[in-house]
């Protein structure tokens, strides 16, 4: 029945971007999966199922190629997409693979490897969750520890990952290891994929500040990984992290600015709810956001054609980092001034404004300007990468 929305012609593929809009907007519409379900697994099971119907549909990632489940479209097409994405309050991806180790492998894997991870991955079958940061290495990924030993046909892993996003619900680590001596830096770095139910994978969850408990620690103990699952060479990795490190920071960049496009007509209607909309700071403040909120999907783009053009993000990535991360901060500081000491009621308190969305927003962007890379990490790359300026002296 989905196979209805699928391109049928070389035609359809160049239709154009508004009639691309429509079909994707009546596709929505029609398989549009309602609202979550309250509860955690029932939850999970509703986001997967919803994956794969918009893989199966021919509306999987609008950058991948079609033949791993993407819908491999042009740059003006992408906008559309991401707008009417977020239009639909729809369900995005599960885990970080499609975002950071999606695009890595369609550039660096092999044909075999693309088969047999990227539609699984997109189709949201298989779950990936990042293994990069370690207690030691975070913002100087290079001196991470997990040690990989190669014996014959496969590795023997044993170390620790921290902070790893989705890692609960993941069923695939995509992880930094060191193959190198100690002391090799990124020389003796190699990327490796690690089946999370593998004997030895040991996953934690840690509860931040919102109450939730989105991100884990992993340890890892003589866990057993093939050498098929490895990613470019050995001590090749770091090279290929650089892709990864990008696309994290340009991931759902335009997507978030159209799902902030939303969210910031939400505060609107929010001061105009608490009857101070026409207050003469509050008017300056919202019209502020509402520049930040255009800017962002300028950026947005910008960072989609660079990709289109280039394969790869570049160093904008970090300056759209930059303007989200500190964008969201603002927002939600400002969501929380006009609700005042409303502001105070948490989300089971039945009296909480909107189910006290504003408070836990506040809370979990208070993270933002960490993960991906902290923003004072992002002002270097900008600062060397774009703008020219002397390298850090290396400690
Ligand atoms: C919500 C969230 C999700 C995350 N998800 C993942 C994930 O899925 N997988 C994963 O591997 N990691 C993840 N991380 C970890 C994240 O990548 C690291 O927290 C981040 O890279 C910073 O590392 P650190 O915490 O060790 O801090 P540190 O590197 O110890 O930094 C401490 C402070 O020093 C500053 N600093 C360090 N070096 C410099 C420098 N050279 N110049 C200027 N300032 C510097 C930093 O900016 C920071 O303020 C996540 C983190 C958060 C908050």
């Amino acid at each position: 029945m989905l196979r209805q929305y699928l391109p049928m012609t070389e035609t359809d593929l160049r239709e154009a971007p508004e009639r691309f809009r429509q079909r994707f907007r009546q596709f929505l519409h029609e398989n549009h999966p309602g609202s979550a379900p309250k509860s955690r697994p029932e939850r999970l099971a509703w986001q997967k199922a919803w994956n794969a119907t918009l893989v199966d549909g021919g509306f999987g990632s609008p950058s991948w190629p079609v033949r791993y489940g993407g819908s491999d479209l042009p740059f003006a097409h992408q906008v559309v997409y991401s707008e009417e994405f977020a239009r639909a309050k729809v369900p995005g991806p599960l885990g970080t693979g499609v975002g950071i180790a999606g695009p890595t492998i369609v550039r660096h894997g092999t044909e075999e490897q693309r088969e047999r991870w990227l539609r699984p991955m997109l189709r949201a079958d298989r779950i990936w969750a990042q293994g990069y940061s370690e207690p030691d290495a975070g913002s100087d990924l290079p001196s991470l520890r997990t040690l990989a030993v190669r014996d014959g046909d496969h590795y023997v892993v044993t170390g620790q990952k921290v902070w790893s996003s989705s890692a609960e619900i993941a069923d695939i680590l995509f992880c930094l290891v060191r193959t190198g001596p100690p002391g090799s830096r990124q020389d003796g770095i190699t990327y490796l994929i690690v089946d999370a139910h593998a004997p030895g994978v040991a996953v934690s969850p840690i509860r931040d500040l919102t109450g939730r408990s989105d991100f884990c620690e992993i340890h890892l103990d003589g866990v057993v990984v093939p050498v098929a699952d490895r990613i470019g060479d050995e001590n090749g990795g770091w090279a290929i992290t650089r892709t990864s490190l990008g696309h994290e920071r340009a991931a759902g960049a335009m997507n978030q600015a159209h799902r902030y496009r939303r969210i910031v007509d939400e505060l609107h209607v929010l001061a105009r709810s608490r009857g101070i909309a026409d207050d003469p700071i509050v008017r300056q403040r919202l019209a502020s956001v509402e520049i930040d909120v255009r800017l962002m999907a300028y950026a947005g783009a910008r960072t989609i054609g660079q990709i289109v053009a280039n394969g790869e993000p570049g160093p904008g990535a970090s300056t759209t980092r930059i303007l989200v991360t500190q964008f969201e901060q603002r927002l939600h500081e400002l969501a929380l001034e006009l609700l005042g000491a409303d502001a105070l009621l948490g989300a089971r308190d039945p009296r909480a404004i909107e189910g006290g969305r504003w408070t836990f927003g506040f809370l979990r962007t208070r993270a933002s300007t960490i993960g991906a890379g902290t923003i004072e990490i992002q002002k270097n790359t900008v600062a060397e990468r774009t703008l020219g300026l002397p390298h850090e002296p290396s400690g």
